[in-house]
């Protein structure tokens, strides 16, 4: 039967048998024992299915993999060390020298550098298109060794939300996936594969993990995406790997093609793994993921409200207030919420940005964003300054901006604690 997200958040995943533990097991156990150095050739061989060494694959890390994929709603999943191994991996696996890529510029500001400059030096061109252009000028960005459409669901910290429905159109037309960032809204607040999506992707760091205690990432794939109907694109695919005795992924893997060809062949090369540990956290914290964003949404629309009317408070973004330019793209794609994190600017240059978030004595300063304690971080002086004032606008930056994450404490202390660090600016 068919359970609510909610129910999933505590229930998907691991499902012990008579006897067993009731709570996901820790296997912190690098290798796993065989009686035969036949049964252990035939897992070599994707043969047969099973354990041998925690890089490809660790019991706890594939049954929380296996929540976050029903979570998605998706056919397949991979927990990765942190989001940009995340990010790096769903485009790594159907890109390489001398293939393109188009991605929406409002983005994290490490996705930003890992695609632009990084990825950039192994050979993967990107254009990047506003999130909020035309239909036309998203199609002019795809050139014929285009591999990938990339964009956020919800754009940290632009906090613009994608218009699935175009982009999707746009990825499906040229003939290529559309990979999803859903870190901010999470899979409570979004579902991107019921807007078209093909893949998405997480940094399991923010929400889901949403204490601040475990960095990490995961890859769910629809299963959707026929690469055999564009097999001359997707050769890794659709044609014999020789590093797996000629196995081709579509024809043996189906749905699941995508995720097996990212495990057995770039986590085996690339070892981007999650500790079994660190998946254990996650797990746990993930019990409490729709509770959490329920109150984060509350708190921030809150909080919102409050500063869209302080006379020191020049902007406010935030999806949720009526007046926001994409409330009808939130009011359709996340109608439940968008999630914690507010952003606005304040009267004053850069002194008084500075002034304002040293005010402030219950929300801390850190780099970090959707924690359950409130935070604040001003971009443009931290993990946006490698941009130039230009780049930043062009990623829905503005360089007075104030990214406020809102916490899951009571919202009054939140408001009063905005309040006096307003007052004394
Ligand atoms: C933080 C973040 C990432 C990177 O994740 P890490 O776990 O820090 O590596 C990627 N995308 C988005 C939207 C993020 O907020």
């Amino acid at each position: 039967m068919d359970q609510n997200i909610d129910t999933k958040c505590v229930q998907a995943g691991y499902q012990p048998g008579n006897g067993e533990p009731r709570t996901l097991p820790l296997i912190q156990s690098t290798t796993f024992k065989y009686t035969t150095s036949e049964q252990m050739g035939r897992l070599f061989d994707l043969e047969e299915e099973g354990y041998f060494y925690t890089r490809l694959q660790n019991p706890t890390n594939d049954q929380v993999a296996a929540k976050i994929c029903a979570l998605e709603g998706g056919a397949a999943a991979t927990l990765t060390s942190s989001g940009q191994a995340a990010t790096f991996l769903s485009i790594f696996n159907i890109c390489g020298t001398g293939d393109h890529i188009v991605c929406s510029s409002a983005l994290y500001g490490g996705t930003y550098n890992l695609i632009s400059v990084t990825m950039k030096r192994m050979g993967i061109d990107c254009t990047f298109v506003h999130p909020d252009c035309s239909p036309s000028q998203l199609q002019a960005a795809f050139k014929p060794n285009t591999k990938a459409l990339f964009a956020e669901s919800l754009a940290n910290p632009a906090m613009i939300v994608l218009d699935f429905e175009k982009f999707a159109n746009a990825a499906h037309g040229f003939g290529v996936p559309l990979i999803v960032d859903n870190t901010f809204p999470t899979p409570i607040n979004c579902r991107p594969f019921e807007w078209g999506a093909d893949i998405v992707t997480h940094s399991t760091t923010k929400y889901m993990d949403g204490h601040g205690t475990t960095v990490g990432g995961a890859i769910v794939d629809s299963g959707n995406f026929d690469w055999e109907s564009h097999k001359d694109r997707f050769p890794g695919l659709t044609t014999p790997d020789d590093s797996y005795h000629g196995v081709i992924y579509t024809q043996r893997f189906g749905k699941k093609a995508y995720i097996t060809k990212a495990v057995a062949q770039l986590m085996r090369d690339l070892g981007m793994i999650p500790s079994p540990a660190n998946s254990f956290y996650l797990n746990t914290h993930l019990e409490s993921l729709a509770v959490r964003m329920q109150r984060h949404c509350s708190n921030a629309q809150a909080v919102a409200e409050y500063l869209l009317v302080h006379p020191k408070v020049t902007w406010v973004k935030y999806p949720g207030l009526p007046s926001d330019e994409h409330y009808s793209l939130a009011q359709k794609y996340l109608p439940d919420g968008s999630c914690g994190v507010v952003s606005f600017g304040v009267t004053g240059g850069r002194e008084q940005i500075s002034a304002f978030t040293d005010n402030l004595q219950l929300a801390s300063i850190v780099t970090h964003v959707a924690d359950t304690r409130t935070c604040v971080l001003y971009p443009a002086g931290t993990t946006h300054r490698q941009m130039s004032d230009e780049d930043l606008l062009a990623a829905g930056v503005r360089p007075d901006l104030i990214r406020l994450s809102v916490g899951i404490e009571n919202h009054e202390d939140i408001i009063n604690d905005l309040d006096q660090a307003l007052d004394r600016l």
